[in-house]
C-alpha cells in the first residue's frame, strides 16, 4: 500500500514539472531591449522576453552581473545582436550560465545578426590600437528600421523552430507587425524627406544605419577611435570642417557624456542632440515603433528649427 501511494506521489510529481504544459511560454532573453522589443511583437502571450542590457546602457560596455547569469541559466533561447557588439562580455556569462541549450550551435543560441547586411566592414588587420572597432562591421543596425523586417523574420522562424504547435500565430503575428513597420516606415521617410543630403556629425558610429536609411550624412565623429576620447587635435579639426560646412547638428547616444560634443557645439553653434539608442533609452521609446517615433521627431525638429 505505502509503495502505491510513493509511485501515485512519484507520477504526480513527473506530471508537474517534466511534462510541458499547454500553457508553457518559451524563456526568452536577449542581450538589447530592441531584439526583446521585436520577440515580443512576434512571440506575444507565447513567450517571456527580458533584455540584460536597458535602452539607456551601453551595450558594448556591460558588466557582467550575477542576475545576468540566473536569467541565462533559465532561458530556453538566447538572442544576441551580434556583429561584436556584446564581444566584451557576452562569452564569459555564456561560460557561466551552465545552460546547454543556449550555446554556440545549439537550437537556443541565435546571433540576430545572421542576415544583416553589415555597414563599415573594416579593409584589412583590426588591432586594439583602432580603438574597441568591430571586425565585422558596425553592430548598430538596429537604427534602421528596414533591419526591423529581418530580425523580426528570424526571430519568428527560430520561435517556430523551438515551439512548433504555435507557429501559425507567429506567423500570423509576423505579418501584423510587417504591416504596421511598413506603414511606419513610410510616415517616417516622408518626414525625414525634407532633410536628403544635410550634413551632421555624430559621436559614435551608432548613427551610420540611420542616417543611410534616412537620406542624411554623417561627415566625421567626435570620437576619433571607437570607445576612445578624442584628441584636441581632431576636435579642432573637426569644429573648423564644421564651421565651413555649416553643420549644425551632432547627435549622440543619451548615456555619452555630452562634454567634448559641448565643446565642439559651443564653437560651431551646433545643436548637441542626445537620443536613446535602443527601446527604453527614453520613457517614450517604449517599443520598437515608439523608439523611432521619437527619433525622428527630434531630429527633424532640430533641423527644421537650424534650416
Ligand atoms: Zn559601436
Amino acid at each position: 500500500m505505502k509503495k502505491n501511494v510513493f509511485v501515485s506521489i512519484l507520477s504526480v510529481w513527473i506530471f508537474l514539472f517534466t511534462t510541458v504544459p499547454s500553457w508553457a511560454t518559451l524563456n526568452v532573453v536577449t542581450t538589447t531591449p530592441d531584439l526583446a522589443s521585436i520577440a515580443k511583437e512576434i512571440g506575444g502571450t507565447f513567450i517571456q522576453t527580458d533584455s540584460l542590457v536597458k535602452g539607456y546602457q551601453d551595450a558594448h560596455f556591460m558588466q557582467p552581473k550575477p542576475s545576468y547569469l540566473v536569467k541565462m541559466n533559465r532561458a530556453d533561447l538566447l538572442i544576441y545582436q551580434g556583429l561584436e557588439l556584446e564581444i566584451g562580455w557576452l562569452p564569459v556569462l555564456l561560460n557561466g550560465a551552465r545552460n546547454p541549450d543556449i550555446r554556440p550551435g545549439q537550437p537556443g543560441h541565435l546571433n540576430a545578426s545572421d542576415r544583416i547586411a553589415a555597414l563599415e566592414i573594416p579593409k584589412g588587420e583590426v588591432d586594439r590600437s583602432m580603438g574597441d572597432v568591430h571586425p565585422y562591421g558596425n553592430p548598430h543596425y538596429n537604427l534602421d528600421p528596414e533591419n526591423g523586417f529581418i530580425l523580426a523574420r528570424v526571430i519568428g522562424d527560430k520561435l517556430s523552430e523551438l515551439d512548433p504547435e504555435n507557429a501559425s500565430q507567429y506567423k500570423l503575428n509576423l505579418d501584423s507587425f510587417n504591416k504596421k513597420l511598413q506603414e511606419k516606415l513610410a510616415q517616417w521617410k516622408n518626414q525625414m524627406s525634407p532633410f536628403q543630403g544635410k550634413e551632421i556629425v555624430t559621436y559614435h558610429k551608432h548613427w551610420s544605419y540611420f542616417s543611410k536609411r534616412f537620406g542624411l550624412s554623417v561627415i566625421d565623429t567626435i570620437e576619433l577611435k571607437p570607445g576612445v576620447s578624442p584628441s584636441v587635435k581632431h576636435l579642432s579639426a573637426l569644429t573648423e570642417t564644421m564651421i565651413r560646412q555649416k553643420i549644425k547638428l551632432i547627435l549622440q547616444a543619451n548615456y555619452i557624456d555630452s562634454k567634448f560634443s559641448n565643446i565642439v557645439a559651443e564653437k560651431t553653434g551646433a545643436t548637441v542632440l542626445p537620443l536613446p539608442v535602443f527601446v527604453g533609452g527614453t520613457p517614450d521609446a517604449k517599443d520598437y515603433f515608439s523608439l523611432f517615433d521619437t527619433i525622428i521627431e527630434k531630429i527633424s525638429h532640430v533641423l527644421q528649427s537650424n534650416s
